[in-house]
């Protein structure tokens, strides 16, 4: 594969339900959502790399007053993936009221949705999305 990824061919790999990241050839670290060097040692020598669409939550916050064109109370996670790389989403299939730190550890799916463009972004976007699998 390409050893570089363009936010557009990381939103177009989701959007085809297509997780991509970059494999660092220097430390074997992980980076996503993609950019110029290895978010570990600073590395440029990384390679397009189809990741597993799993992971674990590591720690979460519940949103209750949100940006415009939000509707809270929703639940925003920090997940450590398989591949080891750490990226945030909304875990979409829990009352926010009954989310609890026995979250912390459970295993998910990582998937995406279209969010549609406000105030805040350039355009419609494929945001990551978690459910619960245990
Ligand atoms: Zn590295």
């Amino acid at each position: 594969m390409s050893t570089e990824l363009t936010f557009r061919q990381y939103q177009d790999g989701l959007a085809d339900h297509i997780f991509l990241g970059l494999r660092c050839d220097t430390c074997g670290s992980c980076t996503v959502p993609p950019q110029k060097v290895c978010r570990n040692c600073g590395g440029s020598d990384l390679q397009v790399e189809e990741l597993e669409k799993s992971g674990f939550i590591r720690t979460f916050t519940v949103i209750r007053v949100a940006a415009e064109g939000m509707n809270p109370p929703f639940v925003v996670a920090m997940v450590e993936t398989s591949s080891g790389a750490w990226v945030m989403g909304n875990l979409i299939d829990i009352d926010p009221d009954d989310a609890n730190m026995a979250l912390i550890g459970r295993k998910v799916a990582i998937g995406s949705h279209l969010v549609k463009g406000d105030v805040y972004a350039c355009g419609d976007i494929h945001s990551l999305r978690f459910t619960l699998l245990d």
